[in-house]
């Protein structure tokens, strides 16, 4: 069980946006790998806070962490949702702790001579889902556009900041002399520069290409969710890492099934006679036909449930049922005989309602179901 966000940084789940950015100031400070040489655990709490801040510093995903948990940014399959690496980690630092701390912090050992590597921008796509591809999960191949490092191209080490990615300019203060480190403008941070362009690639030495990735998505997923494919953005420059590819879920609506959590409701529609002599009907469910019973007498209103028939739970926890709601249909014109017939049953005994507990109402039922 993964822990929480809020009790990694200790703070309360109303915590305002400045009191998060002061929390994970403060973990990030005790738990530098800097400060802790050697120490695994140190460096464990140093991710984990990173992790929590890159979450509940953005309203968005912190909204979605609130709703869903660590669910929502853990699809499962091949996305890396949760984990930060250090890179990630550095790259958030200039935000938290403003550009004069920058430097304190590049020496993190490691990255190629404690050299920071540039990461690639990401890429967004959107991938729209029949209800069931969400219900049994869905590998899909979509085209991306991607700049890549074109063929034949070559880096040199940054002669404006020899390779370090920064700048680093010593300042007189009232405090003494201070040091500060800025991001190299030459290289962009990259510690390399384009030695060999080759025709067609733009200033970083990139081009785009249209590549096919294969993107594995888990049952259970809801209109709203990110994925993230680790690797699958725009290449950086040099010995910098790719950026990803962040998937946007997008559901279409079924003609039939309503979802509702993990839950799926269906409206059957039944005869009169149907509904007074039972009947046995066949219902296109997500994972295929599913065939149930209607007793005789059946009432209109009737929910039957058919367990485990809905949605995988995208935590893991089994699956949702399918609600069957039953709907008898009242024929609206009859013939003579039909109407005679039903005439003669106006007083009879057996057409007169006679409602016991177990039908009761459609709104007491669906109490009793989401109680
Ligand atoms: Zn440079």
């Amino acid at each position: 069980m993964k822990e929480d966000f809020y009790d990694i940084l200790g703070i309360s789940k109303s915590a305002s946006a400045a009191e998060i950015k002061k929390a994970y100031r403060k973990k990030a400070i005790e738990f530098h790998p800097d400060k802790n040489p050697g120490d695994a655990k140190a460096e464990e709490m140093f991710k984990k806070a990173a992790e929590a801040y890159e979450v509940l510093s953005d309203p968005d995903k912190r909204a979605k962490y609130d709703q869903f948990g660590h669910a929502a940014f853990e699809a499962g399959g091949g996305f890396g949702g949760g984990g930060m690496n250090m890179e990630d980690i550095f790259s958030q630092f200039g935000d938290i702790f403003g550009s004069a701390f920058g430097g304190g912090f590049s020496g993190f050992g490691g990255f190629g001579g404690g050299q920071r590597r540039v990461k690639g921008s990401n890429l967004r796509i959107r991938v729209k889902l029949t209800l069931e591809e969400v219900a049994n999960g869905v590998e899909k191949k979509v085209k991306v556009r991607r700049k890549v490092q074109a063929d034949g191209v070559t880096y040199k080490t940054c002669p404006t900041c020899n390779g370090s990615g920064q700048v680093t300019k010593i300042t007189n203060t009232i405090l003494g002399r201070m040091q500060t480190a800025t991001t190299c403008t030459t290289c962009g941070g990259a510690g390399q520069s384009i030695d060999k362009r080759p025709a067609g690639a733009d200033a970083q030495g990139l081009t785009v290409e249209e590549e096919t990735v294969s993107i594995k998505i888990p049952p259970g997923v809801e209109d709203g969710m990110q994925l993230k494919v680790s690797g699958k953005g725009n290449d950086a420059p040099g010995n910098g890492v790719p950026g990803d590819l962040l998937v946007a879920i997008e559901t279409v609506e079924h003609s039939t099934l309503k979802r509702e959590g993990d839950n799926l409701h269906y409206d059957l529609y039944i005869s009169f006679s149907e509904a007074v002599l039972g009947s046995s009907k066949e219902i296109d469910a997500v994972g295929g036909k599913v065939r149930i019973k209607l007793e005789p007498g059946i009432q209109s209103g009737k929910i039957l449930r058919l367990r485990g028939k809905g949605i995988s739970s995208i935590n893991g926890y089994g699956s949702g049922d399918l609600l069957v709601h039953v709907n008898v249909w009242t024929p609206k014109e009859l013939n003579r005989e039909q109407k005679e017939f039903f005439e003669r049953m106006q007083n009879d005994e057996n057409f007169t309602p006679k409602p016991e507990k177990s039908d009761k109402s459609f709104f007491e039922k669906v109490k009793d179901m989401f109680s």
